[in-house]
């Protein structure tokens, strides 16, 4: 299969539309809700007012859910295709909620378009494509390591035709204005594979048994982040979602393609802090010449470009494996690890070019620095991905007598 990135004219209108919206309407919108320049800050109802406002803007120019198929509202994008959409679109905070294409939502409707039921998918995934509710998706739990789901203590047993549920959740992103949840809970025993012992179950919310116990705080601030009490909640049997046992399978369906969008995201974070060092470099006069004639300035500019280079094509090729039908995990494990790594360097050395003015809150780069934080062992901690590559790659050995097949499967 030939490798080829170049965009169809279509596609390449598709991007030039994208980002010329993020410019002209999601960047100035921001300054608004965030308060810019001396003016404060949007109260929250006339910030989710703004955001709305935005929504609809996006709507009428046909940049709405570029990931759902077009029966759903969406542009139907193929993966290489999102990346350039999400590596434009995240050159705002705001961009992906207003193009309707940001986590959690977005891999719930990946999620549920495979997995739920006509019926299901008409009451969960219609409202979510049309942008009136939104949705959380319930794994993590603090007594246990979320790095390894099949120690999921959530229980959920039967009794009739509802399923009763207890447990203990965290770091559940979007609960506290979520419609619904996905909810990962222990429904098995005795599994014949430790993979098969959780279900999952789309929880209506508000729900009785279902208690937000706070917003966690956390190093970017109380963003939204929620740690839920679950007691005797009880959901009729069709609020399964998928079947008895495949909560583990449902998952990784769903952290497959939602890391890779998150790589799209960073890219653009990555972008544009490279380009703010540049642009810092070329006006900031030192020792007898401007920042970019300094050699040490010029490899760190160097290590930032090359860095940025290899995330891309890394981004690029995985997505267009998930295009073709191709085994993905390895090259999305890889990118995910790569991309996450690279974010947090990449800003790191804009702020060294930077100086104090990096390390105040004047420019977007603290906030960015703070966020790239969780990208390293969010989805899937660095470690986690070593491991799962190292396994691939010493398989990949074994079977072939060549490690060949774990690095992309490349023509060389
Ligand atoms: C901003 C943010 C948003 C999130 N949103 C959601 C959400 O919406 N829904 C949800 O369910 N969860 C969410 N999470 C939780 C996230 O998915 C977990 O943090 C992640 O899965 C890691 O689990 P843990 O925090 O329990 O860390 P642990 O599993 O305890 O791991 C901690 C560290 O131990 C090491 N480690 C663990 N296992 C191994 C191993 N086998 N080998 C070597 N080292 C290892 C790694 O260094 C790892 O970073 C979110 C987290 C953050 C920070």
């Amino acid at each position: 299969m030939a490798i080829d990135f170049t965009l169809s004219p279509e596609l390449e209108e598709i991007r030039d539309n994208v980002r010329d919206f993020i410019e002209r309407v999601v960047k100035p919108g921001e300054e608004i809700i965030e308060g810019s320049n001396g003016t404060e800050p949007l109260n929250p109802k006339d910030r989710i007012g703004k955001l709305i406002e935005m929504r609809k803007e996006a709507f009428e120019e046909g940049l709405w859910l570029p990931h759902m198929p077009k029966e759903w509202g969406g542009m139907e994008l193929g993966h290489v295709a999102m990346a350039m959409v999400q590596a434009e679109a995240a050159k705002s905070y705001y961009g992906p909620w207003v193009l309707n294409c940001q986590a959690p939502d977005e891999g719930n409707m990946h999620t549920m378009l495979h997995w739920a039921t006509d019926e299901q998918k008409e009451k969960y995934l219609k409202p979510l494509c049309n942008g009136t509710a939104t949705s959380c998706f319930a794994m993590t739990e603090p007594e246990v390591a979320g790095s390894d789901p099949t120690l999921i203590q959530t229980n959920a047993y039967q009794d009739g035709e509802e399923w009763v549920i207890n447990g203990h959740k965290w770091f559940i992103s979007n609960a506290h204005r979520a419609n619904f949840a996905i909810l990962i809970a222990r429904t098995e025993d005795d599994p014949e594979l430790p993979q098969a012992a959780n279900t999952a179950f789309i929880i209506d919310l508000p729900s009785d048994g279902w208690t937000e116990a706070r917003e966690i705080e956390t190093m970017h601030g109380s963003t939204g982040h929620s740690e839920i009490v679950i007691e005797d909640l009880r959901v009729n049997d069709s609020q399964m979602l998928g079947g008895r046992g495949q909560g583990h399978l449902l998952g990784q369906y769903r952290l497959g393609p939602a890391r890779l969008a998150h790589c799209m995201r960073w890219i653009a974070q990555a972008e544009m802090a490279l380009d703010m060092t540049v642009e810092r470099s070329l006006e900031r006069y030192s020792h007898g010449s401007i920042l970019a004639e300094k050699q040490g300035i010029q490899w760190m500019i160097a290590d930032s470009a090359m860095e940025l280079y290899q995330c891309k094509l890394m981004v690029l090729h995985a997505a267009s494996k998930i295009d073709n039908g191709d085994d993905f995990k390895s090259e999305v494990s890889m990118a995910k690890h790569f991309v996450a790594n690279s974010l947090n360097r990449i800003i790191d050395r804009a702020i060294q070019v930077h100086g104090a003015l990096g390390y105040s809150t004047d420019t977007p780069l603290a906030h960015m620095y703070q966020h790239a934080r969780w990208s390293r062992f969010a989805d899937g901690a660095d470690e986690i991905h070593q491991m799962r590559i190292a396994q691939r790659t010493i398989a990949a050995f074994k079977d072939n007598g060549s490690t060949s097949s774990a690095t992309g499967n490349l023509p060389i």
